[in-house]
């Protein structure tokens, strides 16, 4: 039995095969081909299936994100068509009887090389597009059907590190934990652990070993400890805890149905936070009064191209129902920082997380702004929905949404199309945010505080390096006379204001956020239970009196 010590995201006992997350390696391998006719025809297959593949794409983003951001699709595939690029992959192929995975990468790195050298500025952007081209092709000849984790028992999965763009493709119900060995605890894999309620650990002190995959493993979510091959008194003893576990489970049922009211009769919104319509089940089961936090962005990360208007209609208009009247709080898009999405085509940036994210995404590129407020006005006549804008800065960010929402509904009027009327809330997670609060609730209809980031540019402290953890304090003061200042400014405006960090979730916190006057609160569907219990058995005014 080995035994390791990890980070922990999210409580409660896993015991499961261990299954190691295999990354989808694209390793490029020179290998000696006989019959180099079938390999040059192999590669043209592939270039044919690349530029189908492109036309799809200019298509879609033709009507998503109009003509001048579809263009680069167009240049791909003249790109593909080029005789010298095809020229040069298929002579590779023939004259050095190699195999057309190797004879592409050469090309691509010999011509992005070449466009790199040269003065003019055009041309030398041209040097990524012939990388990326040459990648899409490579994928294409790659190709496998293995899935991301290989399995068809729930497993514990095992990475090194694991990004969004990599958890949104797991098969959740095939997820017993995570075990990481990077990640910090503010990283959106700990925020997917909590929402679906498994045990999980992030920065564990072990090294991936092939060896253990399939092996058995326990993770002790609680003490934040990861056994491979346990022995088995260990296997017996997490057991017998495991059974301790749910009967605790099942006495927090025994509060579904009941109201979120202080002893001293202080009422207290408790919602959910999601990232995926399939987290309904659970926010049905713990008795959310809502969805205060509907990451939205993760319709986008999953798919390869832009959700469609359609598509994204769908999904809010199934949340909405599912909801059956209670408030839906819908985000717009946050991509940007650690959610990278690769066909927004982003810059480099040298700091992602003071970049081009979120809201200023949506301001810089309205089109795609636009198509996702079509698809939620739309959507927001089968429910309550809300419209909650994040990583608001200023007043003038909020008079220029307003401006691209009136222009959305005098589209959808021309076009007969009905559309709701849904509240409008922003985050506060920027510290610009938190000091012009008084001015920023004159415009909107609700505040929700997202401590995680709000945190890391109050203590700029990045949420997503783990090696600056001992600095990390997520009661720091500051934070929390910044949530203080918010929740007033609201009042004064008469407008609520909630939390839907990670901060909102924690236990010793709740009663000062019940004395702050916090309104709501938006936390993983597991820990709204939890919560419910402790606003029931507290007097506010006495906590205040200190007693
Ligand atoms: C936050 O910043 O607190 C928040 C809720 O948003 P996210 O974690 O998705 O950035
Ligand atoms: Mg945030």
């Amino acid at each position: 039995m080995k035994e390791y010590k990890g980070k922990r995201v999210f409580g409660g006992i896993a015991i499961g095969k261990i299954c190691i997350y295999k990354k989808e390696e694209q390793q490029v391998k020179r290998i000696r081909i006989a019959d180099t006719n079938a390999e040059i025809l192999r590669y043209r297959q592939a270039k044919n299936e690349a530029i189908e593949q492109l036309q799809d794409l200019y298509q879609k983003a033709l009507k998503e994100v109009g003509e001048a951001n579809a263009a680069i699709f167009e240049v791909h595939q003249m790109m593909l068509e080029d005789t010298d690029y095809n020229e040069s992959i298929e002579s590779i192929v023939s004259g050095q009887s190699v195999n057309a995975e190797y004879a592409v990468a050469l090309t691509g790195d010999n011509f992005s090389q070449m466009f790199a050298a040269m003065e003019d500025e055009y041309m030398k952007a041209r040097a990524a597009d012939v990388k990326d081209i040459s990648e899409r092709v490579l994928s294409i000849l790659m190709r496998t059907d293995n899935p991301i984790i290989d399995t068809d028992e729930p497993v514990i999965v095992v990475a090194d590190d694991l990004a969004p763009s990599q958890t949104v493709q797991l098969d959740k119900d095939l997820i017993l934990a995570f075990v990481t060995v990077q990640g910090s605890l503010n990283s959106h894999t700990a925020i997917l652990a909590r929402t679906m309620s498994i045990p999980a650990l992030v920065q564990t002190s072990f090294q991936i070993d092939r060896q253990i995959d399939g092996k058995l493993g326990i993770v002790d979510g609680e003490n934040g400890v990861f056994y491979v091959e346990p022995d088995e008194k260990t296997v017996q003893e997490m057991k017998r805890r495991q059974k301790e576990e749910h009967h605790k489970k099942e006495l927090l049922l025994a509060l579904r149905g009941k109201e979120n009211v202080t002893l001293d009769g202080r009422r207290v919104m408790l919602y959910a936070n999601i990232g995926n319509i399939k987290d309904l089940a659970t926010v049905i089961q713990n008795d959310a009064g809502g969805i205060g936090l509907f990451r939205s962005e993760f319709i986008y990360l999953e798919r390869e191209q832009f959700p469609t208007e359609e598509e994204q209609f769908q999904i809010y208009r199934q949340v909405a129902e599912t909801m059956a009247g209670k408030r839906v709080i819908i985000r717009t898009l946050d991509i940007g920082a650690d959610k990278q999405c690769d066909y927004f085509e982003m810059e480099h940036e040298e700091n992602p997380a003071l970049g081009c994210r979120a809201i200023r995404i949506c301001l810089s590129r309205p089109e795609i702004f636009r198509t996702q407020l079509r698809a939620l006005f739309r959507a927001s006549i089968f429910g309550k929905i809300a419209i909650m804008y994040p990583m608001i800065t200023s007043i003038k960010e909020i008079e220029q949404i307003y401006a691209i929402v009136s222009q959305v509904k005098a589209e959808l009027d021309e076009q007969n199309i009905e559309y709701g009327q849904p509240e409008q809330g922003i985050m506060i997670e920027t510290p610009a945010a938190v000091l012009i609060s008084d001015l920023l609730a004159k415009k909107v209809d609700f505040f929700s505080i997202g401590t995680n980031d709000l945190t890391q540019y109050t203590l700029a402290l990045d949420r997503q390096n783990t090696s600056l953890d001992a600095f990390y304090d997520p009661h720091h003061p500051a934070v929390l006379r910044m949530i203080s200042m918010v929740v007033d400014n609201a009042h004064k405006a008469g407008i609520w204001a909630g939390i839907c960090g990670e901060l909102g979730a924690d236990l010793s916190l709740t009663k000062e956020f019940l004395a702050m006057g916090v309104d709501e609160l938006s936390v993983s569907p597991g820990s709204i239970l939890p919560i419910r219990k402790i606003v029931r058995e507290t007097n506010v005014e006495q906590y205040k009196a200190g007693n």
